[in-house]
C-alpha cells in the first residue's frame, strides 16, 4: 500500500480535486475531477490518468449537494477506487494567507481561526477554501491538512510593487497589493530551469490567461511584480472581470448611477471583461469562433491590455527575457499568443509562427528573437501536492 497526498481546491459551488501517490519524494498523479453545480445540479466527475471515467454522477435539480455532500462523495469515492493507497495529508487551495502567511501552513484550529480574520479580504473566495478544511477536521481529525496560499509566491516583492499611494496608515491595516496566482507562477519557477537556464535565472513576465487572468514579472524565479492586486479583479481585463479601471467610476456609479455596493460588486466581478465586451460570452473559444464585431472588439481590446501591462511588468523587471504563457488561453489559443507576440516585437520579441500553431508545449519564438517565448502548462495541483508532502514529511 503506497501513502497519497489528495488536493483540494474548493470555490463557491464546486470542488476539484486530485489525487497524487507518493513514492519516497516522487508524486504520481493517480485520478482528478470535482464536483460541480453544489447548489443547483450537482454533478461528480472523476477520471484517472488516462481519462477514463472513473465516476460520472448527477443529482436531480434542487436536490443541493452542498459541499458536505460533496465532500461525503468524494470520501465514499476514494474509498471504493483508491482502496490500495492510504491518505498521507490533504493540501487546500487557500486564497488568501494576508501578510502574516507567506508559505504553506500545516493547520490546526488557531491557524484556520486566523485564516476566517481574512475573509473580509477575499469575501467571495476564502469562506469557501476554509469549509473543507473545517469539515474534514471533524471526519477526519487525524489526517494533516496543509493550507497553500495564492498570495504567498508574492510576499516577497518589494514594498514599492506592494503599496498603494494612500496614507501610510492603511498598509499598515492591510490595504495593499498582494497578488494571486501564486501557485501557478510557483509552479513555472520551479520548471523553468528545465526548459531554459538563462530565462530561469534571467528576467521573464509569466502570463497566466484562464477565466481568471495575471502577469507575474519574475527576476530568477521570484516575484518582482504582478497585475493583480487587493483583488483578483485587478490588472487584465477577465472572462468576467474588469480588471484596472479608475476608481472613479465606482464611486461614479454609487453616487450617479444609484447602484449599491452588490450591484458594484457583481458588474465587476460577474458581468464585465469578454462577456461585458462581447455581450456574447466569456469564453475565449466562443469568442474566436463569432462572426460577431463585438467578440472582434473584446479580443482586441484584451490584447491590448495585455501589452500594456506586458510593458510594465518589463518595467518593473528593466528588461525582459523571457515571456511564459500558461493557463488555458496561454496554453491553448495560438491566435491570442500571436498577437501578444506581434505587440511585443518592439521588446525583440520573435515568434516561431510554427511552432506557435504546432499545438505543442515548448519553445515558440525563433532562435533569433532577443526574448525567449514559451507555453508552459501550469500544474497548480502538483505544487500543492509538493509543498504538502515536504510540511508532513518534516
Ligand atoms: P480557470 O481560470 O477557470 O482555471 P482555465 O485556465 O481553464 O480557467 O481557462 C479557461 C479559458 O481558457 C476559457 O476562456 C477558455 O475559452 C480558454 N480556452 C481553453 N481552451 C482553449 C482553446 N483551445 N482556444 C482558446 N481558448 C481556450
Amino acid at each position: 500500500m503506497s501513502d497519497a497526498i489528495i488536493v483540494l481546491n474548493a470555490g463557491s459551488s464546486s470542488i476539484k480535486f486530485s489525487v497524487f501517490s507518493v513514492e519516497g519524494r516522487a508524486l504520481e498523479l493517480v485520478c482528478r475531477g470535482q464536483a460541480e453545480g453544489l447548489y443547483t445540479e450537482a454533478r461528480f466527475t472523476a477520471k484517472d490518468l488516462s481519462g477514463t471515467v472513473m465516476d460520472d454522477t448527477r443529482w436531480p435539480e434542487g436536490e443541493s449537494l452542498g459541499h458536505d455532500g460533496a465532500l461525503d462523495h468524494l470520501v465514499e469515492f476514494l474509498g471504493k477506487h483508491t482502496s490500495e493507497l492510504k491518505p498521507l495529508a490533504i493540501g487546500h487551495r487557500v486564497v488568501h494567507g494576508g501578510t502574516e502567511f507567506t508559505h504553506p501552513e500545516l493547520l490546526n484550529a488557531g491557524v484556520v481561526k486566523h485564516l476566517e480574520t481574512l475573509v473580509p479580504l477575499a469575501p467571495l473566495h476564502q469562506p469557501h477554501n476554509l469549509s473543507p478544511i473545517r469539515l474534514l477536521f471533524e471526519r477526519t481529525p487525524d489526517l494533516p491538512q496543509v493550507a497553500c496560499f495564492d498570495t504567498a509566491f508574492h510576499a516577497e516583492q518589494p514594498e514599492l510593487a506592494q503599496w498603494f499611494a494612500l496614507p501610510r496608515h492603511y498598509t499598515d491595516e492591510g490595504i495593499r497589493r498582494y497578488g494571486f496566482h501564486g501557485l501557478s507562477y510557483e509552479y513555472i519557477a520551479s520548471v523553468l530551469p528545465d526548459h531554459d537556464r538563462s530565462a530561469a535565472d534571467g528576467h521573464a513576465v509569466v502570463m497566466h490567461l484562464g477565466n481568471g487572468a495575471s502577469m507575474c514579472a519574475m527576476n530568477a524565479g521570484h516575484s518582482v511584480a504582478s497585475t493583480m492586486g487587493f483583488t483578483a479583479v485587478e490588472g487584465l481585463p477577465m472572462g468576467t472581470r474588469c480588471g484596472s479601471m479608475d476608481p472613479g467610476v465606482v464611486l461614479y456609479l454609487i453616487e450617479q448611477k444609484g447602484m449599491t455596493l452588490r450591484e458594484v460588486e457583481r458588474l465587476i466581478y460577474k458581468e464585465s471583461g469578454m462577456l461585458g465586451l462581447s455581450g456574447l460570452s466569456s469564453d475565449m473559444r466562443v469568442l474566436q469562433e463569432s462572426d460577431d464585431p463585438a467578440a472582434a472588439f473584446a479580443i482586441e481590446y484584451y490584447v491590448y491590455r495585455i501589452g500594456r501591462e506586458l510593458g510594465s511588468m518589463a518595467a518593473a523587471l528593466g528588461g525582459l527575457d523571457s515571456i511564459v504563457f500558461t493557463a488555458g488561453i496561454g496554453e491553448n489559443a495560438a491566435a491570442i499568443r500571436a498577437s501578444v507576440c506581434q505587440n511585443a516585437a518592439w521588446l525583440g520579441v520573435e515568434l516561431d509562427a510554427a511552432a506557435n500553431a504546432s499545438g505543442k508545449p515548448g519553445l515558440i519564438s525563433t532562435p533569433e528573437s532577443e526574448v525567449s517565448v514559451w507555453v508552459i502548462p501550469t500544474n497548480e495541483e502538483l505544487m500543492i501536492a509538493r509543498h504538502t508532502l515536504n510540511l508532513v514529511a518534516k
